[in-house]
């Protein structure tokens, strides 16, 4: 199965953080943006864009963890976590160049995108309000190089 993940178009966004709002309140059933599997970042005044797990082939989050919580799901094409196996120890976290994982403080676990499995549509790109998510997908030699 190709690659996929949420992609924002700079452009567009304005930094409005409804999709963490979306994310967590869907996932969570609060507005705890900091268990929002997107993130927002702004790297300058004028350069806004939020973020979300890459599913990266060869995912250094999956191959640090040291209690095999997280695996690849091939036939979804999405990383797998395992809370049960989950201790917290924030390796995953360390190793992720997109900074896509967040740590639940109330659960010493782990959160990270799933593309909302199950849904037609993940809520951030519902919610919305610029159009500025869209999920990319990913396929052949531009895959393998991620
Ligand atoms: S909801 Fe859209 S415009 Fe607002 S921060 Fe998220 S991606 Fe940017
Ligand atoms: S925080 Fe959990 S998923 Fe991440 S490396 Fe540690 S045990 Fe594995």
């Amino acid at each position: 199965m190709e690659r996929r993940y949420i992609l924002c178009d700079a452009e567009k966004c304005t930094g409005c953080r409804i999709c963490e709002f979306a994310c967590s309140s869907g996932r969570e059933g609060s507005f705890a943006l900091e268990l929002s599997r997107i993130r927002v970042v702004q790297s300058s005044p004028a350069d806004t864009r939020s973020m979300a797990c890459r599913f990266c082939r060869n995912a250094p989050c999956v191959s640090v963890c040291p209690r095999g919580a997280l695996s690849m799901d091939e036939e979804n094409s999405i990383i797998r976590l395992d809370k049960g196996r989950c201790a917290g120890c924030g390796w995953c976290i360390e190793s992720c160049p997109f900074g896509a994982i967040v740590l639940d403080w109330g659960t010493k676990t782990v959160v990270m995108c799933d593309l909302c499995l199950g849904l037609s549509q993940p809520r951030c790109i519902q919610f919305c309000p610029k159009n500025a998510l869209s999920i990319h997908g990913l396929d052949g030699d531009q895959a393998a190089s991620r």
